[in-house]
């Protein structure tokens, strides 16, 4: 179970989780939310045109982003296995995504959907800090640094996303119920999906994740 994708509403906890299991498996976390963000902070092209989409919680366009993990997976650390955290996000995403890894001779082990209310997203989203260095996410209340607005990893001073005040949160909600919830059927039609509740400790949430992908605890 190396080929797995991590679905759910912005503020579940897909990051903070992949980047746990990713860690442990030895597998790359591709992230596309971090990789666009990558990008705008380069300014390249690509960068320039996804800001416009990402600072009013619009999803980019799908062959931006399928372009995205087309050259990713294709790296040699992707080969024996990769945690997917925030693609696909559309149906066309995750046609895309068959046809890649058809050709590459791989296939999807496992997607496992984070189920959380959307009183505890707002909660979660409006006070998550993130390291603008080293990607990690913290909470005010949830998780807080060890050294306060500093990132437990690399130092750096934590910054709030733009994208995560509460008016532009609301739309990306809004965003994940029209374009993302579908892949729920599509999924489950492929009988690849597992629901995991997100809403315990985090510890809780990583052994149910755990338990859903066949993995150890
Ligand atoms: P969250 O962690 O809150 O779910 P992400 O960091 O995954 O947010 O995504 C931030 C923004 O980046 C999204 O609102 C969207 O504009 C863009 N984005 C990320 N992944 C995708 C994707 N697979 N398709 C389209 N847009 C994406
Ligand atoms: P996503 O990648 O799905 O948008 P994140 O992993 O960034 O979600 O988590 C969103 C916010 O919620 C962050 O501030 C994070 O520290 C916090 N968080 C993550 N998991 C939990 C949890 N199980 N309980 C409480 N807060 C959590
Ligand atoms: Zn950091």
């Amino acid at each position: 179970m190396r080929r797995l994708v991590f679905l759910g509403p912005p503020g579940a906890g897909k990051g903070t989780q992949a980047r746990a299991l990713a860690a442990e498996l030895g597998v790359p976390q591709v992230a596309t939310g971090d990789m666009l963000r990558e990008a705008v902070a380069a300014k390249t092209p690509l960068g320039l045109l996804a800001k416009r989409y990402m600072d009013s919680g619009a999803l980019v366009p799908d062959e931006v982003v399928i372009g995205l993990i087309a050259a990713r997976l294709a790296e040699p650390d992707a080969r024996s296995g990769f945690i997917l955290d925030g693609f696909p996000r559309t149906v066309p995403q995750a046609e895309g995504l068959e046809r890649l890894l058809k050709d590459l001779g791989q296939s999807i082990d496992r997607v496992i959907v984070f189920d959380v209310g959307e009183g505890e997203l707002l909660r979660r989203l409006t006070g998550r800090r993130v390291c603008p260095k080293c990607g990690a996410a913290f909470h005010l209340v949830f998780a807080s640094p060890k050294a306060d607005g500093r990132c437990d990893q690399c130092g750096s001073a934590l910054i709030q996303r733009e994208d995560d005040r509460e008016e532009t949160v609301r739309t990306r909600l809004a965003v994940y119920a029209r374009e993302t919830a579908p892949l729920l059927d599509h999924y489950r039609d492929r009988h690849l999906l597992s629901a995991v509740s997100g809403e315990g400790e985090i510890q809780a949430v990583r052994r149910a994740i755990r338990r859903a992908a066949g993995l150890p605890a």
